[in-house]
C-alpha cells in the first residue's frame, strides 16, 4: 500500500530563512518522516508586491488545507503597510499559544552551564498590547489597549498544565504584574489559581513578572514552565534563550486548536543571510516540534538526539563564540544528518505525545453574571488648563445634572479635589463622573446628555462606563475613590 504523504506548509522566509529551512527540511527527510511540504510565500517578497497583510491568499489556503506550518523568519519592510505577517499569521489562525523551550546544550558555554535548565515559556499569543490598538489622544499623549479575556486566560493556563503534565514537568509558575494590573494582569493570576487545583501532580505558583525576570538571571534552575501574558512572554522568551545559548539555538511553536506554526525564535538575521553561516538548530528543533505535533514523536526524538550527539561531537556553529572554524549551515545540517539514530550521551529527549485541544468555537465568550450596573463615568479630556480651573469648570458644567465630579487625575495622579504633590501635567486629563445617588443604574441617555455639557467647554476624545458587575468594580479606583 503507498503510504500517503503528510502536507505541511513551508515559509521558507526571509534573510537567512531559506538557508535555514534547506537545512531543517534535510534533517526531516532524512528522519525518515513521510511529509510533504507545500512551499509558500509570505514577509519581504509579499509586501514589495503590495499585500499589505505580508501574506498572500494561495498562503492562506495551504495553511487552511494542511493546518501546519514550519516557517522561516519574516521581515515586516519599513514603509510597505503597517501590519507585521508574523502577527498576521498569529491572529488570522489563532495560534494562542506560543511554546518556547530551551535547554542547557552540549558543548553551548554560558554563565550557567552545569545548572541542567530547562525551561519552557508558555506565552499568550494573540491578546494584550499584541492586539495593536492604539490612539494618540491628544497629539502629545499616545494610549495602547491591554485587552485581556477571561476565554483567552482559560485556553492558555490550561495549555501550559496539559502541555506540563503530557511533558512530565513538575511545576508550572504564572508571571504576571498584578500587583499594578489588578484587572487585566490579574485575570490570569486569577485564573491560573481556579484552574490550578485541577492538576494536583503540578506545583503551581504565582510570581510577580518582576520578580520572575530576577530569579530567572538569579537562579533559573527552579523554573520548568512558565506561563505568561504576551508582552511579558516576548521579553521572557528572549531571555530564556540567552540563558542557553542565544537565539540560533531557540526554537518555538505557535499552537491553536486549528493550526499550529513552528519557527525559530529568531529573526531574518540580514548581517549574515546569504553567506551560508547562520545555526540551523533553532530551527531544526523547531521542526522537531512539529514533527512532535503531527505524531511522529519517534522522528522528533531521533532529531532532538541526533542535535545533542552533533554538539556533543565537538560541532560548532558560526554564533558559538571562540571557534576559528565554525560548520557552514549545511555542514552542521550533514552532521545532524549522519548523526540520525545515535543516542546522546548526557541528555535524554522528553518523549512525549502533543497535547490535543479542543476544536475552535464560533460562539461568543462571555462571562455570565446576575447583576450590573452603570455608577459613573470616565471622560478624558484635553486641556491645557490647570486641575482647579478645570475642575471648577467642570463643575458648574454640571449644575442641574445626575452627576457630581469626583476626581480628575492626569497621568494617573490625582490632582483634584486634593493634588498630592506637584505632577508634570499633560494635556490629558481623566475626569470621573459619579452619580449623585449611587444606588443609580446610569443609561446612556444621561450619559451622552453629560458628554454634550462638557463638550461644549472642554474637548473630550474618550470615554468609559464605569461598571459595576455582581457588585464589584469593574474599573480601578482613582486615589480618592
Ligand atoms: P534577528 O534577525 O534575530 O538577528 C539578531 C542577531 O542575532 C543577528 O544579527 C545575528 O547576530 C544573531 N542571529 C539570529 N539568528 C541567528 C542564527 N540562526 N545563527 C546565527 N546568528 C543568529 O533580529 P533582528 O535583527 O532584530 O531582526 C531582523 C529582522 O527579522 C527584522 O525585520 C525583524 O522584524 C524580523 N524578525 C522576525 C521574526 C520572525 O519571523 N518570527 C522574529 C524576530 C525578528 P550577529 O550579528 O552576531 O551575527
Amino acid at each position: 500500500m503507498l503510504l500517503q504523504k503528510r502536507k505541511i506548509t513551508v515559509i521558507p522566509g526571509d534573510g537567512i530563512g531559506p538557508e535555514v529551512m534547506a537545512a531543517a527540511l534535510e534533517v526531516v527527510a532524512a528522519s525518515g518522516v513521510s511529509i510533504e511540504p507545500e512551499i509558500c510565500e509570505a514577509g519581504a517578497k509579499t509586501f514589495a508586491r503590495g499585500i499589505e497583510s505580508g501574506v498572500p491568499s494561495e498562503t492562506v489556503e495551504s495553511i487552511e488545507n494542511t493546518k501546519v506550518v514550519l516557517k522561516g523568519p519574516l521581515e515586516t519592510p519599513i514603509g510597505y503597510g503597517n501590519k507585521s505577517a508574523n502577527v498576521t499569521l498569529r491572529t488570522l489562525f489563532e495560534t494562542f499559544a506560543n511554546l518556547r523551550p530551551v535547554r542547557e546544550l552540549p558543548g553551548v558555554h554560558t554563565p550557567f552551564t552545569g545548572r541542567n535548565l530547562d525551561i519552557v515559556i508558555v506565552r499568550e499569543n494573540v491578546e494584550d498590547l499584541y492586539t495593536g490598538i492604539e490612539y494618540m489622544q491628544t497629539p502629545g499623549v499616545a494610549q495602547a489597549l491591554k485587552i485581556i479575556s477571561r476565554t483567552g486566560c482559560e485556553k492558555i493556563v490550561e495549555l501550559a498544565f496539559e502541555f506540563a503534565v503530557a511533558a512530565g514537568r513538575k511545576s508550572v509558575h504564572c508571571a504576571t504584574k498584578a500587583n499594578i494590573l489588578k484587572l487585566t494582569e490579574g485575570m490570569l493570576q486569577h485564573t491560573f489559581e481556579e484552574i490550578a487545583p485541577s492538576y494536583p501532580t503540578i506545583k503551581a505558583r504565582h510570581i510577580l513578572i518582576d520578580n520572575c525576570a530576577h530569579q530567572l538571571a538569579m537562579r533559573p534552575e527552579q523554573f520548568d514552565v512558565i506561563v505568561t501574558t504576551n508582552m511579558n512572554g516576548d521579553i521572557l522568551s528572549d531571555l530564556t534563550s540567552g540563558l542557553t545559548g542565544g537565539l540560533g539555538f531557540a526554537p518555538s511553536a505557535n499552537i491553536g486548536s486549528d493550526v499550529a506554526i513552528f519557527e525559530a525564535v529568531h529573526g531574518s538575521a540580514p548581517d549574515i543571510a546569504g553567506k551560508n553561516v547562520a545555526n540551523p538548530t533553532a530551527l531544526i528543533l523547531s521542526a522537531a516540534m512539529m514533527l512532535r505535533h503531527i505524531g511522529e514523536g519517534k522522528a522528533a526524538g531521533d532529531i532532538e538526539q541526533a542535535v545533542l550527539v552533533t554538539l556533543e561531537s565537538g560541532v560548532r556553529s558560526g554564533d558559538m563564540p571562540g571557534y576559528a572554524k565554525p560548520y557552514k549551515t549545511t555542514e552542521f545540517a550533514a552532521a545532524v544528518i549522519s548523526n540520525l539514530g545515535k543516542l546522546s550521551g548526557t541528555k535524554a529527549t522528553r518523549d512525549f505525545e502533543a497535547v490535543k485541544l479542543p476544536p475552535r468555537t464560533t460562539e461568543v465568550a462571555a462571562v455570565d453574571v446576575a447583576t450590573r450596573k452603570v455608577t459613573g463615568v470616565d471622560v478624558f479630556i484635553e486641556s491645557t488648563l490647570q486641575p482647579q480651573e478645570l475642575g471648577d469648570e467642570l463643575t458648574a458644567a454640571l449644575d442641574g445634572t445626575t452627576f457630581l465630579l469626583h476626581a480628575i487625575t492626569n497621568r494617573g495622579n490625582t490632582v483634584y479635589p486634593v493634588g498630592e504633590r506637584a505632577v508634570t501635567l499633560v494635556d490629558q486629563y481623566r475626569c470621573r463622573f459619579m452619580a449623585k445617588d449611587r444606588g443609580t443604574d446610569l443609561g446612556d441617555p444621561e450619559i451622552l446628555s453629560l458628554l454634550t455639557r462638557i463638550g461644549e467647554s472642554s474637548r473630550w476624545m474618550h470615554v468609559e462606563k464605569l461598571q459595576l458587575f455582581d457588585g464589584e468594580d469593574g474599573f480601578s479606583r482613582t486615589a480618592k475613590s
